[in-house]
């Protein structure tokens, strides 16, 4: 290896580091509810029988991993432990580890995710963004927005978002913090005119991708359903496939809630992805297992962070290590 991929290399694995550290931080309040209460049940010498599995699934199911997903990997524990002979209780953690990360499918484009790529033929790369009030959205535009240009692609927001009186404000501070443009019009302008503007200015400029903003809308205001396929077949007369991405945000937060609301929102609207905010903020974390688990629809990035740099392509794998890390967080 040369010395300047040798270079790229370590700036990759700090990189890598700093955001996993974050990833750390941010799970901390999930990790004291969650896995502290799982090694106390899990001492070594304790034997692995009925009353140690139920209390497991109590733990799980009250870090608001939910019923069905804590039932699920109970018994794909209970087949490992009888598998592999385990005897002890505290190797358990290592087999629950496993059982949760294999439950967390990857989605297919993480590897696009990771690296914000666009197929040159795709310009540009459409992404709607919805969900309920306060959950996030434009918050999470502004993220992603930077993202997109530090990986070098050029970004236009657009500020459908028409609704709420300092919805405007708000997107465009996100924008000049991303350093990305925006386009809007005055407070209750039709969202489909700004989209359509959004994409044409878009085109016009080359840009690689758009981001829109939506008002938040709950899955069974028809009126608001209506309002999105109104933007949905707006963006079509100026990019037929549009949209590539319809992402539902939902807050971490809430918990069971969100899993609630998901499910609601995938038979409303064609959902290509999940983004989970505010993970820093709950114990509820577990919520990620839960809809990770039980939804056909991928999450795509999480929130752990008010901060412009504070969103992550969600990975199993890490996300699973970060949950358990044993490691005590010291302040630098
Ligand atoms: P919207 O109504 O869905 O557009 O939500 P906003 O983007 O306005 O965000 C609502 C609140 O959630 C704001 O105070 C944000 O700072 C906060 N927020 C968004 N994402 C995160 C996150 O990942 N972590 C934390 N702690 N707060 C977040
Ligand atoms: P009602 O209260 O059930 O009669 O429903 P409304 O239509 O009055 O609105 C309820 C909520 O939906 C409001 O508080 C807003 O948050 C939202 N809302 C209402 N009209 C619009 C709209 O035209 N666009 C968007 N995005 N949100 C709306
Ligand atoms: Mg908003």
């Amino acid at each position: 290896m040369g010395l300047f991929d040798r270079f790229k290399k370590t700036i990759t694995d700090l990189s890598e580091k700093l955001s996993f550290d974050r990833l750390t931080e941010g799970l901390a309040k999930t990790r004291d509810s969650f896995v502290s209460r799982l090694r106390k049940a899990l001492f070594a010498g304790r034997k692995i029988d009925a009353s140690l599995l139920a209390e497991i699934e109590e733990i799980l199911i009250s870090s608001d991993v939910g019923v069905a997903t804590s039932e699920q990997i109970i018994s794909r524990l209970k087949e490992r432990v009888r598998q592999d002979k385990i005897e002890d209780a505290d190797s358990i953690i290592t087999i629950l580890k496993d059982v949760i990360a294999s439950m967390l499918a990857e989605s297919p484009s993480s590897h696009n995710d990771r690296h914000f790529v666009i197929a040159d033929d795709n310009k540009p790369l459409v992404i709607l963004v919805i969900g309920v009030n306060g959950v996030g959205k434009t918050t999470t535009i502004g993220k992603l927005a930077y993202n997109y240009r530090q990986a070098g692609r050029s970004v236009i927001i657009g500020a459908a978002d028409t609704f709420r009186a300092a919805a405007n404000e708000q997107l465009e501070i996100w924008a000049q913090r991303a350093g990305v443009d925006i386009v809007q019009q005055k407070q209750g302008a039709d969202p489909a005119a700004v989209v359509y503007d959004t994409l044409n200015a878009a085109t016009a400029r080359s840009t690689d991708v758009v981001i829109i903003d939506t008002a938040g809308r709950l899955h069974n205001k028809q009126g608001l359903m209506q309002e999105l396929g109104k933007i949905g077949r707006v963006m079509k007369k100026v990019k037929p496939d549009a949209p590539d991405e319809v992402f539902l945000v939902l807050d971490a937060t809430t918990g069971q809630n969100a899993l609630q609301q998901a499910k609601e929102f995938t038979k409303v609207a064609p959902l290509t992805g999940i983004i989970l905010t505010k993970l820093d903020g709950t114990a509820k974390g577990g919520a990620v297992l839960a809809i990770a688990a039980s939804l056909n629809v991928s999450v795509r990035y999480i929130g752990v962070g008010e901060k412009i740099d504070d969103l992550q392509v969600f990975d199993p794998i890490a996300f699973v290590e970060a949950l358990f890390e044993e490691r005590t967080m010291v302040d630098v």
